[in-house]
This record gives structure tokens, sequence and C-alpha cells, in this order.
């Protein structure tokens, strides 16, 4: 019987996509000057264009098929049904996908075989990442890269060297896909920089021997159900878009919502807001493209962790310094809304978001090939409202944000 070996990346859309698109071409490439055959294409949860969906890109090699064969058996799928190696671009994905656009969420290694491995690309361990990921029948492996999200997606191309990375690493994995030699003469022919062709090296050296086995069993049961996809003859004629019914009340969940287009999958982070130094000024409500803060009775805005997608806005566009700060997906547990912890108990709520927000926050530098940069929050005492600090000028330690000085402003709740 033929061997073909499927290897898919898991990436989020926008950010990712060029980055997967390469790695799945790479692969291909380099298992040929290794005398295989490679066939890779792509496929995507909604529409690709939208930012942080979980996507897929896929790479076949064989070394006994010819293309046309391997093409027959691979091509014109939507997904596949099983993966020797599953590449994960951003860790926060663990917590799981959606394959289908908004029917259902899945587990990340659904698809990994026994004896398979997923590599992610994180600076967690592999048990803080295993208490997302759904148990198995059998046993598998788990290889981590160090290294953060990275953004090389439709926009910018963050060239950090996690390309390279990701394919010296696979060498490791499996050294019949692509072997670290063949990735060496890959990257120096096409790039004639030998520093992307250390980088693979180092990521073979680093992930070489340490994948660590998960035995069957080991994980979690799945708590979401298996997603029914409508059959082809209960669609109905034309393009049908459900409306949905009008209604606005105060408080959380007050306000109407598509509840097919709950879209916290597509989240890297997450806005933790400290309520306590909230001037009511609207400027999240205002500006949220998901329109995910339900204002409450008291005059603040609660957040629909279900329906935010983590664009970081609401955190640009906050006046206040440490109000909003947005948090890797990985620290939370679950959706519920903060303003009822905080109502429930004010102490509790403001030492849970302290700790969540930690000292690190995440900075995007506009400079393409640096990555992730850090920066140092401030925890700020109870109800001690300053204006937010921009360090470099319009920038905000989110992103580009708002320059606001003094008096810091409020809205027509004071
Ligand atoms: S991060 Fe903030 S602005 Fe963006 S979707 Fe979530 S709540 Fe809305
Ligand atoms: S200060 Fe303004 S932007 Fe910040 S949380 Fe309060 S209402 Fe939202």
């Amino acid at each position: 019987m033929a061997t073909i070996k499927r290897v898919e990346i898991q990436y989020r859309g926008i950010f990712q996509k060029n980055l997967a698109k390469y790695l799945g071409s790479d692969i291909v490439l380099i298992a040929s000057r290794m005398g295989q055959t490679g066939f890779s294409n792509g496929r995507y949860s909604d529409s690709p264009e939208r930012n942080g969906i979980p996507c897929k890109y896929f790479a076949f090699v064989s070394p006994d098929l010819d293309e046309e064969e391997l093409e027959a058996e691979c091509g014109a799928k939507l997904d596949i049904d099983e993966a020797n190696i599953s590449v994960v671009l951003d860790d926060t994905m663990v917590k799981g996908v959606e394959p289908w656009g908004w029917h259902g969420i899945r587990p990340i290694n659904e698809k990994v075989v026994a004896g398979g491995t997923m590599l992610v690309v994180s600076r967690r361990q592999p048990e803080e990442l295993l208490k997302w990921v759904e148990r198995k029948p059998f046993s598998w492996n788990l290889a981590i890269l160090q290294g953060d999200a990275s953004f090389a997606g439709l926009w910018v191309n963050k060239d950090d060297l996690t390309r390279e990375r990701v394919l010296g690493a696979l060498a490791a994995i499996d050294p019949a896909l692509i072997s670290i030699e063949a990735v060496e003469g890959y990257l120096r022919d096409k790039t004639h920089d030998e520093r992307r062709v250390q980088a693979a090296r180092a990521a073979y050296d680093e992930v070489r021997g340490k994948q660590r086995p998960v035995a069957a069993g080991e994980g979690i049961r799945w708590p979401y159900p298996i997603p029914e996809l409508p059959k082809w003859n209960q669609f109905r004629e034309g393009i049908v878009v459900q409306a949905v019914p009008r209604h606005f009340e105060i408080g959380p969940n007050g306000q109407s919502r598509n509840e097919q287009f709950k879209r916290f999958t597509t989240r890297t982070q997450r806005p933790v807001v400290r309520f306590d130094l909230c001037t009511k000024c609207q400027l999240c409500w205002y500006d949220c493209p998901d329109e995910c803060f339900d204002p409450t009775p008291d005059g603040l805005y609660d957040v629909n962790y279900e329906y935010c997608v983590g664009c970081g806005r609401c955190a640009e566009v906050c006046p206040v310094e440490e109000c909003i700060v947005m948090v890797d997906e990985l620290e939370f547990e679950d959706n519920k809304s903060p303003w009822e912890h905080y109502k429930r108990d004010k102490a509790g709520y403001i030492a849970w978001a302290e700790q969540k927000k930690g000292n690190r926050r995440v900075w995007y530098p506009f400079v393409t090939g640096t990555g992730m940069e850090y920066r140092e929050g401030r925890h700020v005492p109870e109800g001690e409202r300053k204006a937010a600090h921009r360090p470099d000028g319009a920038r905000s330690v989110q992103g580009q944000g708002v320059v606001v000085e003094d008096p810091v402003p409020t809205g027509p709740g004071d």
C-alpha cells in the first residue's frame, strides 16, 4: 500500500495565512528535493479574510505515488481525516477550533493519528496545553517549539524566522518527511541567508528527541457536542440570513445577538477590565467592532466574552491607565460575565484581574522582523485613575492608540 504522510497546519485567518501557506509549499518543495512527491492545498473556516479565524493548510508527501495519484488521493477535500503531524501556529487554538464556520468547536488534536505528533509554537509547558486538549484512545506525541504566535498574514509579514524554525522542528519530528539537511539546502538556495539556515537548525536541535509522549486517556473529555452540518437538501433557495429580533435591556447580555455568531475561538487575547478604574466614558462601548459591551445599571460596561474576538480595540481606546488590558486567552477557564463577578465580590474581582494581567504587556511593534515585544505593566491601586501613558507617542502599549491628556474624560454616568 502506498505511503502518504499528511501534515496539517492550523493557523489564524489573516494573521497567519501567508505563514501557513508558505509552510505548506516549503514542505512540498523540500520533500521533492528528497525524491518524494508532494502536494499542498488549503481550506478555511468561514471567510479566510476574517481576523483570527482558525483555518488550515495541508501538505501531503509520498515516496511511492506520482503527482496525479497523490492529488487524486488528497485533493478536492475540505478537511483531512487524519494527520501524521499537526502544526499549531498559535497555542491559544488548543482551546478548540471551529472547522466548519460556527458549527461547533472541535479539539485541536482531532485529526492526529496514533503515534502522530502535534507541534505547537508556544512558551508554555506541555501540561499547560494538555489541560485543554481532548483525550484519545491511543498514545500520541506533543512537541513544543518555543515561540509566540507569529503574525505573517495577508497584510503584514512578521519575518521573525518562525517559518524557518517550524521547518527545522518538522525535520526533527520526522526526518523521512523532510530532513534537516534538505531543509538547510532549500533555505540556503532560496534565500542565500545563513541566518535562516541557522534558525532551522537551532529549532531542529531544540525539538529533536524532546517530544512529550501523551498516553491514551490523557487529556480532557471534550465538552462541546459534535457538530451536525446541514445536508445539501436542507439548504433553502437563495441566500437566507436569519434576522435577529431586536431587543435591548440594561445588564449583562442585555442586547440581542446572533446565537450562531459566538466568535470567541478567534481570540488570542481577551480584555480584562478594571471596573473600579472605569470613568464611564463609553469609548469601549462605541468602538468595539463586535458590539460586545453591555451597559450595566451602574453605568459600567460588561464584556460579553462569548462574542469578543479579542481585537484589542477597547484596550487601545480606553483612556485610563491599566483599565483595559489584553491578556493571553489561555489564562481563562470560561466566558462568564466579569461585571457580575465584580458586583458579587469587588475586592476579589480586582485581585483576580490583577493576577490575570500579571506584569507583562504584549506590544506589537510595527517593524517587520522583530516579533512581539513586552513591556512592564503597573499595579494600580483600587480607584486610582490616571490617564493612560503612551510611551511612544501615538502608540499605546497595545498597539496604535490615542494619546489622551489629563484630565481623564468621564461619561454621563459620573
Ligand atoms: S477586544 Fe474589546 S473591542 Fe475587540 S471584540 Fe473584544 S471587547 Fe470588542
Ligand atoms: S474608561 Fe471608558 S473605555 Fe475604559 S472601560 Fe470605562 S467606559 Fe470603557
